[in-house]
């Protein structure tokens, strides 16, 4: 990496708070995947970005106390282990300094899997926080621009799509994530375990991340218990479009 550029990310670290509130428009999605995450400047610790709404505002459809426990407890904890993880020689040797998500993931595969899962863990939630918005009315939500048309082309229709990508996260088994992904110029449903993502070497469907669904347990009991489906059905209300549709048009 040039050293200008490094500068720049460094720059971009002590900005790390207020981060989630810039736009994304404009940068690649390699610089997103590091914004998403806020590095503290002294010693380069991974920190836990502050939700980028209140933790009640995407009530009645996700509740304020899972959204308590969800960020402050399980996110925290992933960002702690991943921390303890890059102290670990059997890890750092693999990796280059500074440390990225891009470079860990990058050796997903041969790294410890405590740093997969929770570097993997510290990054889906990054993301998921930024891909949903309050919408309390449950006001009409869906994609518009390049985005709805993509969906469109792929999936024939919006309808088609919400029906396929809810199927895939409902009869995920166990623990995961359900994405749509862009792979080779299509957009694609894919699913996978634990806190993998599409980024990871390990990934049989890899692809850059448009749009992400936790569907952990963790993510829906206290409201749902174990009626996954309805979780699903209800987080549509919320999902922010508008940022799905930024992460698609970034190279
Ligand atoms: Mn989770």
């Amino acid at each position: 990496m040039e050293d200008n550029r490094r500068d720049f990310l460094k720059k971009g670290a002590l900005l790390g708070l207020t981060s989630l509130g810039l736009t994304l428009i404009g940068k690649n999605r390699l610089d997103a995947i590091e914004d998403l995450a806020s590095k503290a400047a002294d010693g380069g610790k991974f920190t836990l970005p502050a939700l980028p709404y209140a933790y009640e505002s995407l009530e009645p459809f996700i509740d304020k106390q899972t959204m308590e426990l969800h960020h402050d407890k399980h996110h925290q904890a992933y960002v702690d282990k991943m921390n303890a993880e890059l102290e670990k020689p059997e890890n750092t040797k693999l990796l280059q300094s500074p440390y990225t998500f891009e470079s860990i993931f990058k050796v997903a595969s041969k790294v410890q899997p405590a740093l997969r899962n929770n570097a993997g863990g510290h990054y889906n939630h990054s993301l998921f926080w930024q891909l949903m918005k309050p919408n309390p009315q449950g006001a009409d939500n869906k994609p518009s621009g390049k985005l709805a048309e993509a969906i469109h082309k792929d999936f024939k229709s919006f309808d088609d799509f919400k029906k396929e990508f809810s199927e895939k996260a409902v009869k995920l088994f166990g623990s995961g994530w359900c994405w749509l992904i862009e792979q080779n110029g299509m957009l694609k449903i894919v699913t996978t375990p634990n806190q993998d993502n599409p980024l990871m070497d390990l990934a049989p469907e890899k692809g850059k991340p448009v749009l992400a669904l936790d569907v952990w347990e963790h993510a829906y009991y206290l409201k749902y218990q174990n009626k996954r489906a309805d979780y699903i059905s209800n987080w549509w209300n919320v999902v922010n479009w508008e940022k799905a549709g930024e992460l698609f048009a970034m190279h």
